[in-house]
């Protein structure tokens, strides 16, 4: 028997549907391979229309912060390689496989900047010269600030719904802002009594409730110990 789709409000456009979906909070295939395969994963209602442009998204940004990440580092286990895989010809199951990654290689190729001395403005926090790290040379790549803030926006309101099975409605902003770890450690030690960490392989999530609504509060997202992002959601009328 088919089953049929649930109806019901998608967490990220906050309509009603009849096609309801599970979408995965935390991308399903961005947690490191050594992720336990039983594991539940966080995973949130949302109408198919969200859930595919969210699938799309999670693809381009996972491509290039995948090229960004040091292969060696436990915190992302086997996320370097897949992303070099998928745009390694050698890697392809057929002929149309080949040329796809052929593609897709040559397109991410042609967006790498190279650089003489890594420039000090404009680098993600923490995608800057690693320490102990030897360069041959330095390649950056953009990634898109929009998509990054949409990443965010998806993950706040999917931790909130499932600690809170609450929806962060249209009368609440959720404003998003990236910070190196020096800058953050002060507003996370402020916040340190109301702190409440939720945690899978490959992401951390720290929440402040910053008053009893569950439609306020401030979020410290950390993927791979590497991507961090903040963002603090409060009602719109006490916005500035
Ligand atoms: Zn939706």
């Amino acid at each position: 028997m088919v089953k049929r789709p649930k109806s019901g409000r998608c967490v990220h456009c906050l309509q009603n549907v009849d096609n309801l979906t599970r979408d995965h909070v935390f991308p399903s295939a961005w947690y490191p391979d050594n992720t336990l395969e039983n594991l539940q994963r966080w995973t949130v209602p949302s109408c198919k229309k969200c859930n595919e442009e969210y699938g799309r998204l999670e693809e381009d940004l996972l491509l290039r912060l995948g090229i960004c990440i040091c292969p060696e580092d436990a915190n992302s286990s086997g996320i370097s390689d897949k992303v070099l895989r998928s745009i390694d010809p050698e890697s392809a199951k057929n002929r149309t496989d080949k040329r796809f990654r052929e593609r897709k290689r040559e397109k991410i190729k042609k967006e790498l900047f190279q650089w003489k001395t890594m420039p000090t403005i404009g680098l993600h926090p923490n995608f800057g010269v690693q320490n102990n790290i030897y360069y041959p040379e330095y390649l950056t790549i953009l990634i898109s600030a929009e998509k990054l803030e949409r990443l965010c926006h998806k993950i706040v309101r999917g931790i909130t719904y499932i600690t809170d099975k609450v929806f962060i409605e249209e009368n609440s902003n959720i404003h998003f802002f990236t910070v190196d770890d020096k800058a953050a450690r002060p507003i996370l030690e402020d916040m340190k009594k109301n702190l409440v960490t939720y945690e899978l392989p490959g992401i951390k999530v720290v929440r402040a409730m910053t008053s009893g609504n569950l439609n306020a509060g401030f979020y410290a997202i950390e993927i791979w110990g590497r991507l961090k992002m903040y963002a603090v959601v409060k009602p719109k009328k006490l916005s500035c």
